[in-house]
């Protein structure tokens, strides 16, 4: 009996220990738990008890040769007193004892509370519609500040409501091991036409939660982000191809405010501007402006350039000050149309500009990437383009979105590669791929030294238009 009792607390530890671990794993208490706490704090008790006056001597004596199974309890004891404490820190938690559980929201979340002005409304969505433990937590929500309401949703009860507020994520979730039922839902803060969601996954929705979604709501962080005009750029107005319409809903559903501006009618970049963007300017902004936006970036703003292939405006002086190099030493061909492949061919190798090569025809693909002066160019392969009819056009024979994606995506690594100056280059290889039977093959090409734009002693010397026929090569 003796040697049991000086187990029993190592019992008794091992039990509290695995509730007050689920309760921080989970953040989640149940009877179960408070089950197995009471039973490992009796079984520690009852250990202790038995043992009372074996520790009771122990703590008296000087001398460390007390017995190992006092020296555990007490080390128990301690351990319990470190756990309770460091649970007490990562929850926060205050342990309130009055019957309807008033005042038992955190410090943090009544501050915040205090600071509603404007009405916030909490739609919870849980299966089965109202859900206790979330009930209990909104109506101290609502009791604190009145502009607070909530109201519970069975999203399978009324679907336009869930679908209205994008709601996905409700359950219930069964823990085939520890038994412990969850029902979860979603949360949506709605105020002044904005909205704020929480969805836990498999989890409870905790006061922190609901606290973090109100804080982003009643104190909105927008940052405004202004787009030049003038030179042509970008509009964020128009909703032709060219336009920047979506680009600025996208934005302003992401909580950022879209303005036009204007460096010739404003005196300087407004301060509130967190980033300036420059849209594809046709023509180059005037020097007063660059000094408008110089001394913008002096003050620590952001710029967003985004630069169309000459004749377009480059910005290239003012953005060298700032350490930007634009570069015109790369070109990516996916017109894949013969008279075009031919003319950017010879043009590269004469201007000496790296080309990166895509074509796509139904299912197959290839890439390569053309070096000038490091391997071959297009025509050391294909000295002349097929004649008229000899290969379908892509307008004749069609194309797969999907096989366009894969070959961008091949061709966009290459950009890459090149641009950073890493070796690995399609350089003297041609890779071919077929999506019916997913196989890519590699092809090794050779310079020829009597290509016409890259051999030796070149016929080509300047780029020219060859006259095609409209039968072929009008594809895409
Ligand atoms: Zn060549």
């Amino acid at each position: 009996m003796g040697k049991f009792l000086g187990k029993l607390d190592l019992f008794g530890m091992i039990v509290l220990i695995a509730a007050l671990g689920l309760y921080s794993y989970r953040g989640v208490w149940t009877v179960y738990q408070t089950a197995a706490a009471a039973a490992g704090g009796a079984m520690i008790l009852a250990a202790i008890v038995a043992k009372r006056r074996e520790i009771a001597a122990a703590l008296k004596r000087r001398s460390t040769l007390f017995s190992l199974n006092s020296f555990i309890s007490v080390l128990i004891i301690l351990g319990i007193l470190s756990l309770i404490n460091f649970l007490g820190y990562r929850h926060n938690k205050r342990f309130d004892m009055t019957a309807e559980k008033l005042h038992s929201l955190s410090d943090q979340t009544l501050k915040v509370l205090d600071q509603i002005q404007v009405p916030v409304k909490a739609w919870a969505f849980y299966p089965g519609g109202e859900y206790k433990p979330a009930k209990d937590l909104l109506i101290e929500y609502r009791a604190r500040n009145k502009k607070f309401e909530f109201e519970f949703v069975d999203p399978d009860k009324q679907p336009q409501v869930a679908k209205k507020y994008n709601v996905r994520v409700y359950g219930r979730f069964n823990n085939p091991f520890t038994r412990i039922s969850v029902v979860y839902g979603t949360v949506v803060l709605e105020s002044d036409g904005r909205t704020e969601k929480i969805e836990k996954q498999d989890e409870e929705v905790r006061e922190e939660d609901i606290t973090n979604a109100l804080l982003r709501i009643i104190k909105p962080e927008s940052k405004v982000i202004y787009f030049l005009t003038g030179h042509g750029e970008k509009s964020i107005d128009e909703s032709e191809a060219e336009g920047y319409s979506m680009v600025k809903e996208g934005l302003e559903q992401e909580r950022y405010q879209v303005k036009s501006l204007s460096l010739v009618r404003e005196q300087k970049v407004p301060d509130d501007c967190a980033v300036l963007v420059v849209a594809g300017p046709a023509t180059e902004p005037f020097p007063e402006e660059l000094d408008k936006i110089n001394q913008y970036l002096e003050r620590g703003g952001s710029l967003f350039a985004l630069l169309d292939p000459p004749p377009a405006a480059g910005l290239r002086d003012f953005l060298l000050k700032w350490s930007v190099e634009v570069g015109d030493d790369l070109i990516l061909d996916g017109t894949d149309n013969f008279p075009t492949r031919f003319l950017v061919n010879d043009a590269c190798v004469l201007a000496k500009k790296t080309l990166v090569h895509g074509a796509i025809l139904r299912f197959d693909g290839q890439v390569t990437t053309i070096a000038p002066g490091d391997g071959p160019c297009y025509r050391c392969v294909f000295p002349e383009p097929p004649p008229p009819g000899a290969v379908p056009s892509c307008s004749q024979a069609g194309i797969l979105g999907a096989v366009a994606g894969i070959i961008g995506s091949i061709m966009a690594a290459e950009a890459v590669k090149a641009v950073l100056n890493l070796p690995g280059l399609l350089k003297g290889r041609i890779l071919s791929m077929n999506a019916l039977d997913m196989s890519f093959r590699e092809v090794n090409i050779r310079r020829d030294p009597n290509c016409a734009v890259c051999g030796d002693n070149p016929a080509i010397t300047r780029p020219f238009d060859m006259e095609f026929s409209c039968e072929i090569g009008d594809g895409g």
